[in-house]
Formats: C-alpha cells, structure tokens, sequence
C-alpha cells in the first residue's frame, strides 16, 4: 500500500536534504574550524559530504561542521523561514510561535543570522563624495544581569555614505568622540581624493576639513544621510531596545534595509551557509571590549 504524504512531509523532508546538500557541497572550507589550521586533509565521507581531518588538532570535521546547519537538529526549512522573518523584522515571539521553536532558540538563531549579515556589510571602500553623521544612542543594558548601571553612557554611531549607495553604519565610541577609534572603523574605507561632507557635528568637520584641505564643494543633502538621525531611531524602536553589545549586528541589518538591496532570504540564506568563516557560539554575546568600551 502507498502511503499518501498530504501535508508534503516527505516531499518538504526531501527538498530540504538536497537544499543542504547543494549548499554544502558548494561551501569552500579555507581552514579548521576548530584550531584554524591551514593544514587538512581529505578524509572520507560521511551521509555524502566530504570530510577533513587536520592536521594541527586532529580533529575531524566536514562542509557542514559550524555552517548554519549543525547548529539545529530541527528542520532545516524552519532555518530558512527564520532568515526570512529576520529580514523583515518579525519579533522573536512570532518566529517562536510561527515555527514552534523556544524564544531562546529564537533569540540565538537570530544572533546567528545576524553575525552572518555583519561580514557582509563593510563596503570594500568610500569614494566621490562621502557623507558623514553621527547619532548617539544611549547605553542599553538589556538581558545583562547582575548590573549596577549608575550612568547611561551614550554610544557614537557614524554613518557614511558615498554617492554609488555604499555605505557603512558603526559604532565608534562610548561617551566621547574618540578619532582613533574613527579613523579604524570608518576613516580607512575612505579614498584619499573622495570630498567629504559633514553633517552637524564638530568633530567631523573637523575631520573633513582636514580631509578635503582647501577644497569647497557645493554637494546636495544625501537622502539617507542628512535624516539620518530620525531614520536609525524610527527603526530601532521597533525592536524596543538593542542591547548596546548587539547594536552593530543589528547596524548590519539597517545598512540592508537603508540601501534597499534587494532582500532575497534564500540568496542570503545561502550565503550565510556557503561563507567560509565560521560562526563560532562564541561570537554571541560575548564581545570584545576596546579600551574605551565600545563593543568591536
Ligand atoms: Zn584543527
């Protein structure tokens, strides 16, 4: 007798297995994800992908180890139905109900998709003409226990943005301007001949100034530069409150969003799988702290 599949659990089943191995199969492994050794080997297969034993560590591992895959046993479907809720902004608690998962599986899973956005959003440079704002955002301790918080620091968050629609949204510094810090999150992007345009603040006038030396320049008010501002607030708030540690994740999400790339979930779906760095668990949550305190 042949068993009727009314609810496609077994044609859903099937696709998803030859979309991860399609996926896999493509993804170029560059080192160990354990030790990060260079020197591996191949060494069999396994369920049909290849696997690798380094040389280093000794470990084994294969296409799929530490991709988005391994993280979940659940149906690989669900992962990506949540890349596509991540991308337009749907709240944890619907991702959790929607595809009955727990909030904490949600809240790292959105994590994860996040951390993969972050690799993907620093334009390899800045030209032409290059507008510049800022906008402070007041420290936000969400989820962190155990915190005696007496003052509320604000985080400098730089925008800038040359004309071809690149554009790079970071977190500079906690409480004051810190131009070190600027000139290695944001300054190097910058060509030397590109003309850079303040937008209300000293301090990068300060640095367009020097930037641009005698050169005056009538340029028109980018789009997304000039309201910067009011557009970063207006989006966050909808996530009421980004822990101040996640905010450049999150920063990587409003860039996709801003510059209205075309936000096609399974294209960034399966760049998340296909990148070969590796996202490590420990890439959430715990950050590194610079010596003035902004999370990089
Ligand atoms: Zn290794």
């Amino acid at each position: 007798m042949i068993k009727t599949d009314t609810n496609f659990n077994l044609l859903n089943s099937h696709i998803t297995a030859l979309i991860k191995k399609d996926i896999c199969s493509n993804r170029n492994i560059e080192k160990c994800p354990i030790c990060e050794s260079k020197h591996y080997i191949k060494y069999g297969s396994f369920k049909g992908f290849q696997r690798y034993k380094c040389k280093e560590c000794g470990k084994t591992f294969s296409n799929v180890t530490k991709s988005l895959w391994s993280y979940s046993k659940k149906d690989s479907s669900k992962w990506i139905k949540f890349t596509e809720y991540v991308l337009e902004r749907k709240s944890l608690r619907f991702c959790a109900e929607k595809l009955e998962i727990s909030l904490v599986t949600a809240f790292y899973w959105r994590h994860k998709v996040l951390q993969g956005l972050n690799y993907e959003s620093v334009p390899a440079n800045l030209n032409g003409d290059v507008h510049i704002a800022k906008k402070l955002i007041p420290e936000n301790f969400k989820g962190s226990r155990n915190l005696t918080i007496t003052v509320r620091h604000n985080i400098w968050v730089i925008a800038a943005k040359s004309d071809e629609n690149s554009i790079i949204v970071k977190p500079i510094s906690r409480c004051h301007w810190h131009l070190p810090s600027f000139n290695k999150r944001i300054y190097y992007l910058i060509d030397e001949k590109a003309y850079i345009v303040p937008y209300g603040d000293r301090y990068i006038s300060l640095v367009a100034k020097a930037h641009n030396k005698k050169r005056k320049k009538e340029v028109q008010n980018d789009k997304i530069i000039w309201p910067f501002q009011i557009i970063l607030e207006k989006w966050l708030k909808k996530y009421h409150g980004v822990a101040s540690k996640y905010l450049e994740k999150y920063l990587s999400l409003f860039i996709l969003y801003i510059t209205k790339k075309e936000m096609n979930y399974m294209e960034i779906f399966k760049k998340l799988s296909l990148e070969n760095k590796f996202i490590k668990t420990s890439d959430i949550g715990i950050s590194n702290i610079n010596p003035i305190g902004v999370v990089l």
